[in-house]
């Protein structure tokens, strides 16, 4: 597949673009070469970025995977549906990320308080995290939230739940950025039968 990357220096596009090409993908730099021509485009850039690049996208006839986090995700599904193109946004493409979601909806369900610390580098400019704003949506809502930016930091996660005389602590930790390479993988193979519009994250 030709892939279009958005984002192709950044942290995560600069471990994502060689991912791609490891796995047998072409791929084009989404600020030089554009979308026209390619058979799929990811997004990892900034949340005031998502806009024109899913504009240049559509209006190509590309689908696209959108992995940027903390804009207001309304305006593009309105964009991929007038266009009829598919759009797939994933807030975290890893593994551990899902299951622990996964886990805290389990555990919601069971315990009457939580409490959602995400700590992220100090260059992520969102907060909170999607991933928290996703796994408190999941539990129910109403779960508050902390926010750590610090240097040394990638993507960690702890879910805090509490009840009469016990606590459990769900924690997700991303090391490396390599950790997000296997859900871009599997979302570029499902935005291409999705139908037009956005769907929101991939399935478990
Ligand atoms: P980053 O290191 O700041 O990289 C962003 C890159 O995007 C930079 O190289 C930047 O280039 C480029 N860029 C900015 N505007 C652009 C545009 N209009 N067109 C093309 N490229 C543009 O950020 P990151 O850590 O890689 O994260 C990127 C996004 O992904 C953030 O929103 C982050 O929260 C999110 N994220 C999501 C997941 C997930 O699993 N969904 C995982 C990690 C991160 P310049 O600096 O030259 O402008």
């Amino acid at each position: 597949m030709k892939v279009c990357l958005f984002g192709s220096q950044g942290k995560v596009g600069s471990v994502l673009g060689p991912g791609l090409e490891q796995a047998g993908h072409g791929v084009v730099d989404g600020r030089s070469a554009g979308p026209a021509g390619c058979d799929a485009a990811v997004d990892f850039t900034r949340p005031d970025a998502v806009a024109a690049n899913a504009e240049a996208c559509f209006a190509a006839g590309v689908p696209l995977v959108v992995g940027t986090t903390g804009f207001d995700t309304s305006a593009l599904d309105a964009a991929a549906s007038s266009a009829g193109i598919a759009c797939l946004h994933v807030p975290n493409f890893s593994l551990g990320a899902g299951l622990m979601m996964r886990f805290a909806e389990e555990a919601a369900r069971v315990f009457p308080a939580a409490e959602i610390v995400e700590l992220h580098a100090d260059t992520k400019v969102d907060a909170p995290s999607g991933t928290a704003k996703a796994t408190a949506e999941r539990m129910g809502g109403g779960v508050p939230i902390h926010s750590v930016r610090l240097p040394g930091l990638v993507a960690h996660q702890v879910v805090v739940f509490g009840g009469p005389g016990e606590t459990l602590t769900i924690r997700h930790d991303t090391s490396s950025r390599e950790a997000f390479v296997p859900g871009v993988l599997r979302a570029l193979d499902a935005v291409r039968t999705l139908p037009p519009g956005l769907t929101v994250g991939l399935d478990e």
